[in-house]
C-alpha cells in the first residue's frame, strides 16, 4: 500500500479514486472509517471516504484522525487529505481544523494545499480560486446553502480556518517546474509556514507540484493534484505496472438500475432507458410508504429480471418533486424516497441482481448503507467520473455503479451494462 487518503465526501473519494486508477494504481474506496481488524485490501491506494465535510468541527478531526489511524497501520507511504476542487468549507472549518490534526498527528509541520483541476474548469491563480473563469466567490459558490464560498484568496480563507500561517507559491515560480516549486515549499516551511497555497491553471502544473512533494508525509487538495502522485512512486520503483489497474473480476446475475436522481441528466438517461428498457415508475404521492412501493416495485421487478436490465426510477420532474414536498416536508420526502429505492436494491439483490447502476448521490449513500457495503474496488470508467466497482460487505459481492445526478450521457444507462459484457 502506497497511497493513503482521507476524503471528506463521498463522491470526492471516487472522483480521487479514478484519477489513481487512470494514473496506474490499483485503488479501493473505504465507506466510513474501517474497523481495527478488516483485513488490508492488496491494492496501491486506499481512500477512506467520510461525510465530513459540513459535520461539527470536532467530529471531522475525530474521524480524520481514526482513518488516518487505520491507514498508517494498514502501511500507507504517504498520506492525501481530499476536500472539495471548490475548496467547501466555512470560517471555522473542515479543511483548516482537518489539516491541522493531520499535520500534528504525522509531525510533518508543512503541507501544500492545491484544489485545482483545471479539468474541471477550478484554477488557482495568486492563491485566488476561480471556477470557470470567474474568482470563487462570483461563482454562484457563494450562495451555497452550506458552505457559502464569499472569498476567492485561498491564503486568507485557509488562515482563518488554521491555526499556522499560510504562504503561496506563485504562478511564477510554479511555471518553472518540479525543482523550483519544491524549493519555495521548503523555503515557505523554514519560514515557519504551514501551508503553501500553490498556484495551477494546467495539468502540467498539478503534475509538477506532484512530483515536488514526492517526499512530503501528507498533501491536501481536490483530486487534480493527485495527478502526479503515481509517477513519484513508480520512479522510486515501488508501483509496478500491472496490466489494467481497473481490472475487476467477472460477477455473473441480473441487471438493474434504481435511480433517486431527480437531476435534469438522470432524467434525459431515464428517458432514453425507456425505449429499450422495462421502467417502472415509484410514486410516492399515492403511497407515501417505503414498503408498500418497494413491494409495489420489487413484485413488478420479480418475473423480468433476468432477461435485460431493469429500471426502477423514483425521479420525478420538479413539480412533482415539490407536490411530495409540500405534502411530506423536504427533508421527510427525501428520507422516504431514500428508503423505499434503499429497500428496493435489497430487494432486487435478494432476487439475484448482481449488477446495479444507482443514480443520485444520496440515493447511493442510503442504497450502500442498507446493502451493507463496506468497500468499493474501481473498475473501469463508464462516463467521466462514473466507475464500476467491485463492492464487498456483509452480503454477496456486487458490481455497483453510483452515479452522481448530473453525470453521464444520455444512453448511460445502457451503456453501462454493455461494458460489462464479453
Ligand atoms: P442527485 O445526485 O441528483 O442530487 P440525490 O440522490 O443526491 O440525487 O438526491 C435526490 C433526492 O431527491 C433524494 O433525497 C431522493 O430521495 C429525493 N427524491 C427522489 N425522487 C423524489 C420524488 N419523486 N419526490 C421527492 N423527492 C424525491
Amino acid at each position: 500500500m502506497l497511497l493513503g487518503a482521507i476524503a471528506d465526501d463521498f463522491t470526492g473519494a471516487t472522483d480521487l479514486c479514478s484519477m489513481l486508477v487512470r494514473g496506474g494504481m490499483r485503488t479501493v474506496q473505504l465507506i466510513g472509517v474501517p474497523p481495527a481488524d478488516m483485513p488490508i485490501p492488496d491494492v496501491d491506494a486506499i481512500v477512506v471516504a467520510l461525510k465530513s465535510r459540513t459535520a461539527p468541527a470536532r467530529q471531522a478531526i475525530d474521524e480524520s484522525l481514526a482513518a488516518l489511524k487505520w491507514l498508517q497501520a494498514a502501511g500507507a507511504r504517504q498520506f492525501f487529505f481530499k476536500y472539495c476542487s471548490t475548496f467547501d468549507s466555512t470560517p471555522h472549518g473542515n479543511i483548516g481544523p482537518v489539516a491541522d490534526a493531520l499535520v500534528n498527528a504525522l509531525d510533518c509541520g508543512f503541507a501544500l494545499a492545491c484544489p485545482a483541476f483545471p479539468t474541471n474548469a477550478r484554477t488557482v491563480y495568486q492563491g485566488h480560486l476561480f471556477v470557470a473563469g470567474s474568482l470563487l466567490n462570483e461563482s454562484g459558490m457563494e450562495n451555497h446553502p452550506l458552505t457559502p464560498m464569499t472569498d476567492a484568496n485561498l491564503v486568507r480563507v485557509l488562515s482563518h480556518q488554521s491555526e499556522g500561517t499560510v504562504g503561496l507559491v506563485p504562478f511564477v515560480t510554479v511555471d518553472r517546474g518540479a525543482n523550483a516549486i519544491r524549493d519555495a515549499m521548503t523555503e515557505l516551511k523554514e519560514r515557519g509556514r504551514r501551508y503553501a497555497i500553490v498556484d495551477a491553471i494546467t495539468d502540467a502544473h498539478l503534475v509538477a507540484i506532484g512530483e515536488a512533494a514526492a517526499n512530503h508525509a501528507l498533501i491536501t487538495g481536490g483530486s487534480g493534484i493527485a495527478m502526479g502522485l503515481p509517477g513519484n512512486f513508480r520512479r522510486a520503483g515501488l508501483l509496478a505496472d500491472a496490466g489494467d489497474p481497473g481490472a475487476l473480476p467477472r460477477i455473473d446475475g441480473a441487471c438493474a438500475v434504481v435511480a433517486g436522481s431527480c437531476s435534469r441528466a438522470t432524467l434525459a438517461q431515464l428517458g432514453f432507458a425507456r425505449l429499450h428498457l422495462p421502467v417502472f415508475e415509484l410514486d410516492a404521492l399515492t403511497t407515501p410508504d417505503a414498503v408498500a412501493l418497494s413491494e409495489a416495485a420489487l413484485a413488478w421487478a420479480s418475473d423480468k429480471i433476468g432477461d435485460k436490465p431493469v429500471v426502477i426510477a423514483a425521479s420525478a420532474p420538479p413539480e412533482k418533486v415539490a407536490a411530495l414536498q409540500e405534502r411530506l416536508g423536504r427533508e421527510q420526502a427525501g428520507a422516504l424516497v431514500e428508503e423505499a429505492v434503499a429497500l428496493i436494491a435489497e430487494g432486487l439483490v435478494a432476487r439475484g441482481v448482481r449488477k446495479m447502476v444507482v443514480a443520485g448521490g444520496e440515493t447511493s449513500g442510503a442504497v450502500v448503507g442498507r446493502l451493507g457495503v463496506r468497500s468499493l474496488r474501481i473498475g473501469a470508467e463508464i462516463d467521466p467520473g462514473v466507475p464500476w466497482t467491485l463492492a464487498s460487505g456483509s452480503g454477496a459481492d456486487l458490481m455497483l455503479a453510483l452515479k452522481s445526478g448530473n453525470f453521464g450521457a444520455t444512453d448511460f444507462f445502457l451503456k453501462a451494462f454493455r461494458g460489462l459484457e464479453g
